[in-house]
């Protein structure tokens, strides 16, 4: 039992109440009040900075509408433990004085994060608290504790291999077991007694991501989406049952894992895991456990391998701070033109470049806010090493989009795949090479982009390979039915060779 009287538990990227180590600390309290800002700095336009700046929104629809899914699912929770959470829209630091003060806090406990952006508002919230009350930080958000690295964060080094292995051979490197749920203090008396409004979830139309009043109406409906992505920690713990125990699909992870169709090819964890709906230490147990029960495999191994891959951007983050989000990368690499121009960008972004594996996949992205890996990583690498269009344009897009957006991963992927990031080698894809291998009979190209029906797979692929007289036969005129592609890729690859 600590000596702390009254603490406020900030939920930020953490919306659980399992193995979450600011809830833990601040539950020690005598009385606690969670609470969650809806802070407009995160929604709406915004100027990302640096050479040829441009505006990007930064929120669309369906990572708010997970977000205040998760958000209610945890206030739920804490209902049903006996506790409350406060929800504000209102600038974090104003919020957090105003809530800490109204309850007379001595401590606010959040968790800590490796961006720059996160930890500029943890500043602001920090330097606006009352007299008398301070801010706490703990980590939680990765598989490995940093503390329990074989290497000083400083010194992670930048490609994967390497923190990999150092992490996989360091004898006393080991992701920590989860920690139960806490038994949660009541909440203070301001917010008993209804001194204090416990504050209503805003709507779409209040964060300006949609017209509409109700976040049901935003959440997407089209058939193809390979799963609903409802937020919330219960979910999240759903989709684990589901994916590991139920469907057994662990078992063969590796082989589905680049597939592009369908709710089972990969877990699709990733929006758990990035709001904290999910802890990765809970995964990794679970992994352990089926390990134990049913089988170890290499897929079993590999899921964790995929854990090691996003912890790695996380300290990369940690490391190297905001050079990750500069257009020179961590690489300094100042001698890529970026000549791409925003008709590409644009016709990238609506899923309608004439290059239909890119344009299947940025479809499913815009209607259902997910992509699959193996579909990010020919986007990616289509925008910015075909087209040359800047990638921290494609980045920011996608930050918008993504339903399981976080900042490490999404940049550190956009710069790795745009060959100024975590990698040594200067590589691209081939994207109808890889359209024909991943999609070799073009079922996902034709699911996105179903004008293309009636083409034989290896047109669906490269649609601009049919003679005039081929485009009449199978009723595909280019520039009228689909559009012929926006640049000439095979030049585009001589380039890069
Ligand atoms: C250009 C680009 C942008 C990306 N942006 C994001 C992003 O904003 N948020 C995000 O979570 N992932 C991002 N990724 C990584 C990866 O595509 C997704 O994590 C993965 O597709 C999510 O699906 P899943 O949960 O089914 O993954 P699985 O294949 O089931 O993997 C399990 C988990 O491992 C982690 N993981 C797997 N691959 C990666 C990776 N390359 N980098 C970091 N973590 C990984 C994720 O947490 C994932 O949930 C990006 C990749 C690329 C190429």
């Amino acid at each position: 039992m600590s000596d702390i009287e009254t603490a406020v538990w900030w939920a930020r990227g953490d919306l659980r109440v399992h193995d979450n180590y600011a809830l833990t600390h601040a539950a020690r309290a005598s009385e606690l009040l969670p609470v969650y800002v809806f802070d407009p700095e995160g929604y709406g336009e915004r100027e990302y900075g640096g050479p040829e700046s441009f505006a990007f929104e930064k929120t669309g629809t369906h990572r708010a509408r997970f977000v205040a899914e998760s958000v209610r699912d945890l206030r739920r929770s804490l209902r049903d433990a006996g506790s409350d959470l406060a929800v504000a829209h209102e600038d974090s630091a104003r919020a957090i004085a105003r809530l800490a003060d109204a309850v007379d806090a001595d401590v606010v406990y959040c968790e800590r994060y490796p961006t720059p952006e996160e930890q500029a508002t943890r500043e602001r919230v920090r330097a606006a608290l009352p007299e008398g009350t301070r801010l706490e930080t703990r980590w939680g958000s990765t598989l490995y504790h940093p503390d329990d690295l074989p290497m000083a964060v400083d010194d992670v080094p930048d490609t994967f291999t390497p923190f990999r292995q150092d992490v996989e051979h360091a004898p006393d490197c080991e992701p920590r077991d989860p920690l139960d749920e806490p038994t949660l203090p009541g909440v203070p008396t301001a917010l008993a007694d209804g001194d204090l409004d416990a504050g209503a979830l805003p709507a779409p139309s209040d964060l300006g991501v949609a017209d509409a009043s109700d976040w049901s109406a935003v959440a997407p409906t089209d058939e193809r989406a390979v799963l609903p992505f409802d937020g919330g920690e219960s979910r999240g713990i759903e989709r684990v049952r589901e994916y590991v125990w139920q469907r057994d699909r662990l078992r063969q992870y590796k082989e589905t894992r680049n597939g592009l169709l369908g709710a089972d090819y990969s877990s699709k964890f990733s929006p758990w895991l990035n709001h904290g709906c999910l802890s990765p230490r809970y995964v990794h147990r679970e992994v352990e456990a089926y390990e134990r029960e049913r089988v170890a495999n290499d897929s079993t191994y590999w899921l964790g391998f995929e854990l090691r891959w996003r912890d790695f951007f996380q300290f990369q983050f940690a490391k190297h701070g905001s050079q990750h989000f500069r257009r020179e990368g961590i690489r300094e690499r100042d001698d890529i033109a970026w000549t791409g121009s925003d008709r590409l960008l644009d016709a990238w972004e609506r899923g309608e470049t004439g290059v239909p594996f890119v344009d299947a996949n940025m479809r499913e992205l815009n209607a259902t806010g997910f992509m699959s890996n193996r579909g990010r990583q020919n986007v990616a690498s289509f925008l910015a090493n075909n087209c040359r269009v800047d990638w921290r344009r494609g980045a920011a897009y996608f930050e918008r989009t993504l339903v399981d957006y976080d900042p490490a991963a999404n940049y550190g992927n956009w710069a790795y795949q745009s060959q100024v990031g975590n990698d040594s080698r200067d590589s691209y894809f081939n994207v109808v090479k890889q359209a024909k291998r991943y999609d070799a009979d073009a079922d996902y190209v034709k699911r996105w982009c179903p004008e293309l029906d009636a083409l034989p797979p290896e047109y669906a692929h490269e649609p601009w390979a049919m003679t005039p007289s081929e485009q009449d036969a199978h009723g595909v005129v280019l520039g009228e039915d689909y559009p012929e592609p926006v640049i000439n890729l095979g030049a585009s690859y001589e380039k890069l060779r």
